[in-house]
């Protein structure tokens, strides 16, 4: 825990068995508020007993959770839907608050979160199964979906709100007990949808909140009644949960991190094109794992284009967002990071690059504000090109033709999404067909998908089979049963044996 010393900073508290604990003695991180660089709460890092003190409260309420009606586990859904409707403003507030992002992005967030829940209400159609009579002679089959038992969720700092509702909607409604580990930078908005949890009628210990580092990760990694694990971060770390995930047995999906691709054809509108660009590399301030980062300009389109990109990204209101509606990009989420993103500038100028738009400059106030950057004359080969910078940095790679915007997606070791802007119908389609990365868009700057589609990350974007959302993720949280049934007559009733009768 950090040094200072000041009583009226709150501790965040972790959630077990339906009590809130304030481990305060433990070590534990600062939670920022970007606009202002200022410490709003401490975050304790559970110890390994108290890790799996958490787990122990999922695993006692599994037995009648599971065996609870889906239809109620459902209506538990219905009421935490309507109270997150409810406190809409306040909780998009809330995500502004410990994160930064302006105040309309953060409602896009919220309201994304929402439809996740809206999204785990339809559940119990979705948990039934397949039944096929007289499979062979006198035998019926029959499959059923069962909860995998406790379920954990890993989350990154970038969406607080909306990455924890990716998961434990769908899996609670699907009759597991969940523990969240909320990434430490962000633990405030998680508190929040634990409470109103509570208040929609969600029995004790069904859904837990543990805090913590990487010590309190490796207890849930490697806990023996943790039966499956969802995680969103950065790809080394997604990449290292998976492989430890299931050594120890368990059933893990794990988003990484991603470098996107937005290509632009000579045939695109330009005006259209500049602002969608715009929008997917700068918006939550280049923090998205859809972010445009790399803008592949396509023939005589690339002059033009990093003219518009410069003129219009250069225009944008760069400022504190926490009760500031009259901005258009918000702070990043921490001083380090701050200096890393603007790092890759000089990275890129001494790889060759050119800095067409420089986002250093003085801003009023401690808060964490960089301003946006264009990078033009980048080659595939490069770091900024290669590596994910998560900041409001776009890379402009200039190729010939169609083939060759292929090539740099061919290249990439990342696959979440990827953009065409054209007015061809057959340049979109054999970017759809032949692009490498598992979500496309088609003159749409964020083709990320909502609740009821999968969110399917590609190479070293995913790691799994099942992807988070949609019916994939009622597929991760359950596992099938199936049953073969068959009756032998009684003496009696075997002189019974109906007959098709056609009249
Ligand atoms: P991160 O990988 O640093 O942290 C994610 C979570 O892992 C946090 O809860 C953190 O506490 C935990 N963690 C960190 N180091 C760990 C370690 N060594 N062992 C075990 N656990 C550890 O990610 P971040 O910086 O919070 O989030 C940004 C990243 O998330 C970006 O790479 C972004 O692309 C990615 N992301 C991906 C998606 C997707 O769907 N693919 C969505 C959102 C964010």
């Amino acid at each position: 825990m950090s040094s200072v010393a000041d009583a009226n900073i709150p501790i965040v508290p972790v959630l077990s068995a339906g009590n809130w604990h304030k481990h305060s003695k433990n070590s534990g991180g600062d939670v920022y508020n970007p606009s202002t660089g200022q410490v709003i709460a401490r975050v304790p890092f559970c110890t390994p007993d108290e890790t799996a003190a958490v787990v122990s409260a999922a695993v006692e309420a599994l037995p009648a959770w599971s065996e609870t009606p889906a239809v109620e586990r459902a209506r538990v859904m219905f009421r935490f839907r309507d109270l997150v409707a409810q406190h809409f403003e306040e909780l998009a507030a809330l995500v502004t608050r410990e994160h930064g992002k302006t105040l309309p992005e953060s409602r896009a967030e919220v309201q994304r979160g929402m439809e996740m829940i809206e999204f785990a209400c339809s559940v119990p159609t979705m948990l039934m199964g397949d039944t096929l009579p007289n499979i062979a002679a006198s035998v019926d089959a029959e499959t059923m979906r069962h909860p995998v038992g406790v379920c954990v969720g890993i989350t990154p700092y970038n969406f607080p709100f909306m990455v924890p509702l990716w998961m434990f909607p769908v899996a609670i409604a699907c009759g597991n007990t969940f523990v969240l580990k909320p990434s430490e930078k962000v633990p405030l908005s998680s508190v929040r949808l634990g409470e109103l949890l509570t208040e929609a009628g969600l029995p004790k210990g069904v859904f837990n909140i543990v805090h913590g580092d990487r010590h309190c990760v490796d207890v849930l990694l490697t806990h023996p009644k943790v039966a499956a694990i969802s995680f969103v971060g950065s790809t080394a770390i997604a990449k290292h949960i998976y492989e430890t995930g299931t050594k120890n047995g368990k059933r893990v999906q794990a988003a990484g991190g991603a470098k996107n691709h937005l290509i632009i054809m000579p045939d695109a509108d330009l005006d259209q094109s500049v602002k969608a660009l715009s929008a997917s590399a700068y918006g939550c301030a280049g923090q998205r794992c859809m972010a445009g980062s790399v803008a592949v300009a396509v023939g005589s389109v690339a002059d033009p284009l990093v003219e518009g990109l410069c003129d219009h990204a250069g225009g944008f209101r760069v400022g504190p967002t926490d009760g500031n509606e009259s901005v258009d990009m918000g702070p990043l989420i921490r001083r380090e990071h701050l200096d890393r993103v603007a790092g890759y500038l000089d990275i890129a100028a001494t790889d060759g690059a050119r800095v067409a738009l420089d986002g250093r400059r003085e801003f009023d106030g401690e808060g964490f504000l960089l301003g946006p950057s264009v990078l033009d004359q980048v080659e595939p080969s490069m770091r900024v090109a290669q590596e994910e910078i998560f900041g409001p940095v776009l890379s402009v790679i200039r190729v010939k033709d169609l083939e060759s915007a292929l090539e740099v997606g061919r290249d990439c070791p990342y696959g979440n999404g990827a953009s065409i802007f054209t007015s061809s119908g057959y340049a979109a389609r054999q970017f759809k067909q032949h692009f490498n990365a598992g979500m496309i868009g088609i003159n749409v700057g964020v083709p990320a998908p909502m609740a009821w589609f999968p969110f399917t990350g590609w190479n070293q974007s995913f790691f799994g089979d099942l992807h988070i959302q949609g019916t994939e993720s009622v597929h991760f949280y359950t596992r099938q049963k199936m049953t073969l049934t068959r009756w032998f007559a009684s003496a009696e009733e075997s002189h019974h044996d109906p007959v098709w009768k056609t009249n």
